[in-house]
């Protein structure tokens, strides 16, 4: 059977690699290509289908049975069109999701439903803002006057977009506590603006907002597809591993 798993997170790629040694499974994975990551096996591909019109013709093509999403939670484009695209062509599709981040005791979070909702509200209480919000959507930012951004992404934005004022650190997570802390106090945060992305990888800043008692202004998930879903690689290989029996 022929798997494909649409990529883009460290969820998909250790199900790939895990995936690979299962029997009786042709593995296909395919990146969006928004940063470059290692090609995780021969079977990669990069870039957009052409909407789910292309994904469809891909699917066909490629003679896919099994379909699973582990894309971004904030990808939300690619989830739509794999939900259309494999309800048409009736093939099983599970969305591989991590859980989200939940506010706990000490945290202060003010929970925006979008991008600009977070552009919205920062001047009215952050003057030094940490965005850590990858490098898409960073150029809304650069309507606000007044406020000073610690930009930090996993590589450069592409050279014709203006960013807000401030300062761009380039750097790839797990970081920890401490470094978060340091960094917070170093540069005087008072605010983070971060999307609710879940899993360990990035939580570290939030830990130190919390400890540090600085505000955190928290993207909320897009809608994602109804459909099965999983929040753990064990759970997709589980999954996987029913469907083609
Ligand atoms: P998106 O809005 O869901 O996707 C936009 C288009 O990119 C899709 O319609 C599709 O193009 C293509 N695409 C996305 N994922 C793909 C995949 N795995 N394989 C092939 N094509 C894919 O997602 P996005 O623009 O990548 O990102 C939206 C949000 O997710 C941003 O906030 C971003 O920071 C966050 N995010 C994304 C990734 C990622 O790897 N995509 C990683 C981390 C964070 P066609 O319509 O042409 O098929």
């Amino acid at each position: 059977m022929k798997l494909l798993i649409l990529g883009g997170t460290q969820e998909a790629r250790e199900l790939a690699e895990k995936a690979i040694n299962l029997s009786n499974i042709e593995l296909k994975v395919s990146l969006a290509g928004r940063i470059n990551q290692a090609v995780i096996s021969q079977q990669t591909r990069v870039g957009g289908f052409g909407g789910v019109t292309g994904l469809i013709n891909y699917l066909e093509a490629e003679n896919i049975d099994l379909l699973v999403d582990a894309t971004h939670p904030f990808a939300a484009n690619i989830s739509h069109n794999a939900a259309i695209a494999a309800e048409k062509l009736g093939l099983p599709l599970l969305m591989l999701v991590r859980s989200e981040w939940e506010s706990v005791t000490g945290d202060k979070w003010v929970e925006v439903e979008n991008i600009q909702a977070a552009v919205d509200i920062l001047p009215s209480f952050a003057k030094r803002v940490f965005l850590t919000i990858g490098r898409q959507e960073v150029t809304v930012f650069n309507q606000i006057e007044n406020i000073w951004f610690l930009m930090r992404m996993i590589e450069k934005p592409l050279l014709d977009i203006v960013l807000p004022k401030g300062l761009l650190v380039l750097e790839r997570g797990p970081f920890s506590k401490d470094s978060e802390k340091q960094l917070l106090q170093k540069h005087n945060i008072d605010t983070i603006v971060s999307k609710n992305s879940g899993g360990n990888a990035t939580y570290a800043k939030i830990i130190a907002a919390r400890e540090l008692g600085i505000q955190v202004v928290m993207v909320k998930r897009p809608m994602l597809p109804e459909g099965e879903r999983v929040e753990d690689v064990e759970g997709a290989l589980e999954w996987v591993e029913r469907v083609r029996s």
